[in-house]
């Protein structure tokens, strides 16, 4: 792992490495952004850099023991810690207590990385704050959140903020063809629907069902656009809204076609156009409707989106945008 081998946001990477390299890092930092966007690939590189025996211009060799022990997860002085599926408790946090006021086994430094560290209850975050009260100097601390708003604000006031955004899909591509072996095709297909997210797009290459899900979601948004009945309508959507998370994904795919139409309408470059591989269908697709269908589509879209993330009905959410649409 290097910084300057991350994927999107360079330039917060490089800046963590400067002050790593100068030698002038922060005590803690909160590194927050969406699932997959690289928050734990940059923690883990900051600890490398931190402990590596033989840095190059602020940059982890990744040779000597100390690089391949934090690649490992066996470093005796990182410590990580996640939640244990609902939230991040205070004894885990007393139980590492003890190691950040004593002295590092192995080295000068000690690595303390949170992940979700959004889900610590309350009493974890106020005995967490007790670190970052009085550190000892060898102590670092990265906190890695998607939810920056449930972090208490004492915790938020004692930590450097690092906001990672999206990549551009571009680099995600050329990084999954160079990085990782994946055919080009491929590559293009899940860089497209990772939203700017390089971890997202890896984990959609290994699930096998994306594929299939992904058809699924052309075809729902085909449905949107014809002059099917609501229950047809609803039945081409079962297997997808099995939760919220899975609901929100297949609604994400079918925004991406109808972004793709308004982009065409608009006249853009096929290079612009998400779904390279289906521009026949997105052709035909594109004489069906107008352009003020499909602004209000996406519109509607948007609006299910939001109402499923605020926990509403799913099935409830579905129907209603499909009605609207329908006017
Ligand atoms: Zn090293």
């Amino acid at each position: 792992m290097k910084f300057s081998e991350f994927v999107g946001n360079r330039d917060s990477a490089a800046r963590l490495k400067d002050r790593i390299r100068q030698g002038t890092s922060f005590h803690a930092y909160l590194i927050d952004g969406p699932d997959g966007i690289g928050k734990r690939r940059l923690a883990y590189t900051a600890a490398q850099a931190k402990m590596c025996e033989d840095p190059r211009d602020g940059e982890p060799c990744g040779e000597c023991p100390a690089c391949k022990k934090v690649m490992g997860g066996n470093h005796a002085d990182l410590h990580y810690i996640t939640t244990d599926g609902s939230s991040i408790k205070d004894e885990q946090i007393e139980g590492i207590q003890g190691i950040l006021f004593s002295k590092p086994f192995d080295g000068d430094n000690t690595i303390l990385i949170i992940d979700k560290a959004d889900t610590m209850t309350p009493r974890a975050q106020n005995r967490l704050l007790k670190t970052l009260e009085e550190p000892a100097p060898t102590v670092s601390v990265f906190l890695l959140t998607e939810k920056r708003s449930d972090i208490l604000p004492t915790i938020l006031s004692r930590s450097v903020g690092i906001r990672l955004k999206p990549a551009e899909t571009e680099e995600i591509r050329t990084f999954l063809v160079e990085e990782k072996g994946i055919p080009e095709k491929e590559a293009e297909l899940a860089a497209a629907y990772a939203g700017g997210c390089p971890g997202k797009a890896v984990r959609l290459l290994q699930d096998e069902d994306f594929r299939q899900r992904r058809e699924r979601s052309i075809t729902c948004a085909e449905a949107l656009a014809e002059a099917g009945s609501l229950p047809e309508f609803m039945k081409t959507l079962e297997e997808d809204l099995t939760d919220k998370d899975s609901s929100l994904e297949f609604l994400d795919m079918v925004v991406l076609w109808y972004r793709d139409l308004l982009l065409l309408d608009l006249g853009a470059g096929s290079e612009k156009i998400m779904n390279q591989d289906k521009m026949a269908e997105l052709a035909r697709a594109g004489e069906r409707v107008s352009r003020k269908q499909i602004l209000q589509t996406l519109e509607e879209l948007e609006k299910a989106k939001n109402d499923i993330w605020m926990n509403a009905n799913k099935g409830y959410a579905i129907r209603n945008m499909f009605l609207k649409i329908r006017g």
